[in-house]
Parts: C-alpha cells; structure tokens; sequence
C-alpha cells in the first residue's frame, strides 16, 4: 500500500507526540506516587515512634495495655491502625478500628524490630487492600520489652493515581487527536507548492503547453521555494530551446521548399517543352544544377550543425594557422572577382584542433566578406600572433550589416539582406557554423560593422604555444600579385 507523503509526516509526528506525552505521564506519575509514599512512611514514623516513646515512658508505671488504652486513640488519627505484641507475639493493644482482625507481621520484620531497628514494609489488608506498616521495638532499660506496629490502608492514594493517569490519559488521546489534525494541515500548508508543481507538470504532460508555470503566491527563499523556481527556470529552458527547435524545423521546411519548387518547375517546363530553344534550355538547366548545389551545401551544412548539436567531438591536433591562412587566401582569389583581396601579416601560430572545421570557419569568413562586397571593394585578411592568441581578422568595405540584424547574424538561417543572400546561393548557415567552430576551440569571435562602410569579422583563438617560431616567408607568388 502507498501511502501519501503528508499522511506518513502526520503518523511520524502523532506518533513521535505519543511517544513523549506518554514518558511525561510516566514519569510524572511515578514522581507523584514517590513523593505520596514518602509523605506516608514519614507520618507514619513519627506516629509510631510517638506511640514506642509513649510505652517507654510509662512502662515503669503500669501495664502498656492500660497506657495505650488511655492515649493512643486520643493521639492517632483513626485511619490509623495499631498493634502491639510483646516477645511471645501475644497481642498486648490492638486499636479499635481493627476490631478482631490483626497486621500480618512477617518474620523476618519482626526479628529486626526484636533486635532494635525499625522499617516499613507493605502488606496485603481485608478484600482488596493494601496497608503500609511502620514498625519499631519498644526499649526500656536496655531491652526491647514490645513491638509497635501502625499500618494504614492505601485504597485512597492508590485510587487517586489511578484517577490521575487515567484523566491524564484522555487528555492525551485530545491531543493527540489535535496534534494529527494540526499536523496533517500543516504538512498539507507545506506540501502544496509540491502539489501544484506536480499539477502543473501534469498539465503540461496532458496538453503539451510549455508556457505554464508553477504559481508562486509569494516569493520565498526556502527549499520549497528554490524548488519551485528551479523547475519553473527549467520550464522557461525548456519551452525555449522546443521554440527555437519548433522554428528551425520551420526554417529547414522552408528554405528547401524553395529550390525544390524551382526544380519541379524546371523539370516539368523541360518536359512539356521539347522544342525549347537550346540557349533557354542551357539557362534552365544552369538554374536548376545552382538550386541543386545549393540543396547540396545547406543538407550538408545542416548535417554538420546537427552533429554539433549532438556533440560532435573535434579532433585535437596541431594546426598551423598560418599554413591555413594561405590555402584559403590562395583559393578565395580565384573567386575575388573584381574585388581587391588582400593579405595583410601572416604571424607563425599554431592552436591545437580540427584543421577542417577551421579551414571551413576561415572560408565561410572569406566568402561572406567576397559576397556582401561590390566590385571594386577591398577585402583585407590577416593572422597576428598576441600573447598566447591568435587573432584572424577579415575585413571588407562592403555594404556592412545594419545595427539591428548584428545580435543576429550568427543564428541559423538569419539573413540581413535575403535577396542577395539567396541570389548568391547562400544558406544562411555560414555563421551559425563560424561560430560554432569558435567555440568548441575555446575562441571568442567579434563584429564591427557600419551601413555602407564595411564589415570586421574578428576570431581570436588560443594558442597551442605562445608566438615564437620564425615567420615563413610569404610565398613569391602571394606576395608579387599585390
Ligand atoms: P549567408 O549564407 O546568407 O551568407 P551567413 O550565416 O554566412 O549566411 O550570414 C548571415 C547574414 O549575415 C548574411 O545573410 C548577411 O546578411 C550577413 N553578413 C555576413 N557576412 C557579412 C559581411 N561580410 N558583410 C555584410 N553582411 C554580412
């Protein structure tokens, strides 16, 4: 059987009280019960030893039967009974209130009393009761002539106690009663937020909506508390990351459903057509193998953004950047077209990672800073060595990117300028990749920007060692074309 949190705390804690009302009641009764025993041996005491000091005193004087007779009723009170014997156990008083009945005397009091000392010792007396005696010797002349017994019952004390655990028992099973009743409440006041969380999770496992939240009444900074903005902070993480996921989804439908729709129109004017003149025949295939490509690079750029999302391990191996630096200048001058691109200082550095991915950051740079700059701009790359970084910068005097689309020109799929973008096959991917590459080599990468001036793409990368080999030579060719 499961049982719920807040009635498993209620048990605990009814029992836990049980457990201590019942040791106070335990202990509190026994202190009682001491405390009455001793007010009762004490009268008794001084009863007794009253009645032994009476017989001394007047033992010379006459028979202690005719002595006590006299006093001792006029000194004891009359729930108070008395015997005395003399050394052949034969009675010499017995108090009234006794009538013919006698105290049992056990043998082993009575031969303590006979050598001189006194004690108590309880005793069963009548249906049902229980007498408490006090017993002492009578000494005269050296010589114990008597013994005195005086007993009284203990029916009322011992009623009394019983009264008394017993009220103090109902007492306890109130509060007890109360104690749940509270308790139970107060675990409900306390495990609420729980509830509602468990409610709202729920809610959002029934209808999918990541947008609710758990209710917080008022803030607080308890366990409950934390608790409850911790799973709503995850909510929030979680409801961000289905949208972004929910939109690029989106975004991937979409851009490929633009080429496709190219092709199929294509294919199916080439169908139907036959006898297209061969120059607009060669234009329509040209546009379809553009689209197709373009497919072609955003499937495989996706894949690869993809499998980073994944956690794509990087390998870690020496690169030469510099090396790099040149491959790519050397490529990206084929494609310049009309644009000045030019190789400013190529520093030695050399960053430990995946010279691929750093090779395709590097060109997914150049290429933006070629495509986005008119004929006639100039495109300036360089690689500086700067303690323990190294620092590629890309700079064009293109068109630039305008304040409000430089927090996101690294998201995937954003473009500043779709038309142009588009018109020059771009996926709106490069960046999304540029930066991703930064980061899992630990880099940082930086833009500066203005309408009709020019970009300034900046990646600065940690170095595998600080800047120390000797520059390479840049080669002939490179330097001679500038
Ligand atoms: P795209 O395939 O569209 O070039 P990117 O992710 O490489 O995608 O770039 C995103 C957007 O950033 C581009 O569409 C463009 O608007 C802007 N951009 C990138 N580089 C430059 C640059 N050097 N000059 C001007 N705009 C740029």
């Amino acid at each position: 059987m499961t049982m719920s949190f807040r009635l498993r705390l209620t048990l605990w804690y009814t029992a836990l009280l049980a457990v201590l009302l019942l040791l106070i009641v335990v202990v509190a009764s026994s202190l009682v019960r001491a405390s009455v025993m001793q007010d009762i041996d004490n009268n008794l005491k001084r009863q007794g030893d009253q009645i032994a000091r009476l017989l001394q005193t007047g033992a010379p004087r006459g028979a202690l039967a005719d002595i006590l007779a006299a006093r001792a009723e006029e000194v004891l009170p009359p729930d108070v009974y008395i015997i005395v014997r003399d050394r052949d156990r034969r009675l010499i008083y017995r108090s009234e209130n006794l009538a013919n009945r006698l105290i049992v005397f056990p043998e082993l009091y009575r031969e303590q009393a006979w050598q001189g000392r006194s004690g108590f010792y309880t005793t069963a007396f009548g249906q049902p009761g229980e007498m408490r005696v006090y017993f002492a010797p009578v000494v005269f002349g050296g010589e114990t002539i008597a013994t005195v017994q005086v007993g009284r019952l203990l029916t009322g004390e011992r009623t009394l106690l019983r009264r008394l655990v017993g009220n103090l028992m109902w007492i306890i099973l109130v509060a007890l009663g109360l104690g749940a009743a509270v308790g139970y409440w107060l675990a409900g006041v306390a495990l609420r937020p729980i509830q509602e969380a468990t409610a709202t999770a729920l809610e959002i496992t029934r209808t999918g909506r990541l947008d609710r939240r758990v209710p917080i009444a008022r803030p607080r900074n308890d366990e409950i508390g934390t608790l409850v903005n911790t799973f709503n902070e995850m909510l929030a993480r979680l409801q961000e990351l289905f949208e972004k996921q929910r939109r690029f989804s989106a975004d991937v439908s979409h851009e490929l459903r633009t080429p496709l729709t190219t092709l199929l129109g294509n294919i199916a004017l080439l169908k139907r057509w036959e006898a297209l003149p061969a120059a607009e025949r060669a234009d329509m295939l040209a546009e379809m193998e553009t689209e197709a490509e373009r497919m072609r690079r955003m499937v495989s750029d996706l894949l690869l953004l993809s499998q980073a999302d994944a956690g794509l391990v990087l390998a870690r191996e020496r690169v030469e950047l510099d090396t790099l630096v040149l491959e790519v200048y050397r490529q990206a001058r084929r494609r310049a077209e009309g644009r000045e691109l030019v190789l400013m200082e190529v520093d030695p550095a050399t960053v430990l990672g995946d010279a691929e991915r750093l090779r395709q950051m590097l060109v997914n740079l150049v290429n933006n800073a070629i495509q986005y700059t008119p004929a006639g701009g100039r495109i300036e790359l360089s690689l500086k060595c700067l303690g323990n970084q190294a620092q590629i910068t890309v700079s064009d005097t293109g068109q630039g990117i305008a304040a409000e689309d430089l927090p996101y020109i690294f998201d995937r799929f954003y473009r500043a300028d779709k038309a142009r973008s588009r018109a020059a096959g771009g996926t709106g991917l490069g960046l999304s990749i540029v930066k991703w590459v930064v980061d899992a080599h630990w880099g940082e990468i930086d833009v500066q920007s203005q309408v009709g001036q020019g970009s300034t793409f900046r990646v600065r990368l940690p170095l595998a060692e600080p800047c120390t080999r000797a520059a390479t030579p840049l080669p002939a060719e490179l330097t001679a074309a500038d």
